[in-house]
Parts: C-alpha cells; structure tokens; sequence
C-alpha cells in the first residue's frame, strides 16, 4: 500500500501520507492495537521531552542555537522519514508543512525547534560532544532510557500500522 518508497523526495512522501491518513485514518485511530500504541507513543515522547528538560538539555541546546547559532536539524534529514512515521505525525494531529520555513534546514524545522511529535531515530538519539562533555553521566543516561523507550514504541507502532495498510490493499487486490 505504501507505494512510495524512502528514497522518494520528501513532497512526494508527504503527499502519499496525507493520502493515506484521509483514506485510512479514521479505521487507524479507531483500532484497538495501534490506538493504544500511539497513546503509549504520545506520552513517551512527552516523557522525553521533560527529562530533556529536566537534564539540562534543552537549556544546553538553546544557548548553542542563540549564542552560538548551532542547530542539528541541517536540510536532508528529513530524506530519513519514511512515509509510516509521516503518516504516525498525521494520527498524532501533526500539520506537515508544504515548504521548509529555512531552506538550510530540516524540512520539519521551524522558528522554534522541530515542528513534528514523531521524530525519526536519528533526531532523537543524538547527543551531540557538547552535551555529553557538559552533562553529569546520570543524566545522560536518565535520557538515553527515555529515548529507548520513546524509540521503542515508535518502532513497534510503525511495524503495526505498515502491517495494518498491507492488510488492507491485500483485501482491495483479492478477487
Ligand atoms: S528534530 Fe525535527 S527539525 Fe530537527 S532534524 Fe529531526 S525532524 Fe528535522
């Protein structure tokens, strides 16, 4: 069902997500499994945020982007998404954009940080030198468990909602 594939330009995979979650979105958010798994999801990725916050990271990363005029989200890494976790965005009420705000970065990147709930692995497992060097050991690994965990189950919500569509479009092919 998912016809366009990773290396699709991301215009092309956000059009297939949007279709898809107009196709199919109301059955999804409407399934027992995955209704369960994207309230799990949701409440992980909050969790993430506020241990993010909580260790300092938020701080450490806002005076690299103010002072130092850092930022991680550089322009191609939103080529890493693929259509399901755009289509999980869409389930989450996420609005994804048409153009990037800044054409030098991330296509989901905004005036305030990322603009998405879902992000992909790769955004949320970085940490970069400066926040291993400045952070306590603790806290780097209070925030790995909740990147695991926040990880995890968008692994798993992922796996459950490609095998949902491919059930689905087996049904619309069978005779
Ligand atoms: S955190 Fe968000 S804006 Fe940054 S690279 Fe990841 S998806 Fe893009």
């Amino acid at each position: 069902m998912i016809l366009v594939g990773p290396d699709h330009p991301i215009q092309e995979k956000i059009s297939c997500a949007k279709g898809l979650f107009e196709a199919y979105g109301k059955d999804l958010l409407s399934h027992r499994e995955i209704k369960t798994l994207l309230g799990r999801y949701a409440k992980a990725i909050e969790e993430t945020w506020a241990v993010m916050r909580d260790t300092g990271v938020v701080d450490v990363c806002t005076q690299c982007a103010i002072e130092d005029g850092g930022s991680c989200c550089g322009n191609g890494i939103e080529d890493k998404f693929d259509v399901a976790l755009l289509l999980i965005n869409l389930l989450l009420g996420e609005h994804l954009p048409e153009a990037p705000w800044d054409d030098s970065g991330c296509w989901f990147l905004g005036p305030k940080g990322c603009t998405i709930k879902a992000r992909h692995t790769i955004c949320v497992n970085y940490l970069c030198k400066r926040l291993t060097e400045t952070l306590p050991r603790e806290n780097i690994h209070k925030l790995q468990a909740a990147i695991v965990a926040e990880t995890d189950l968008g692994f798993l919500l992922e796996e459950r909602i490609k095998g949902y569509l491919k059930r689905c479009s087996i049904q619309k092919t069978s005779p």
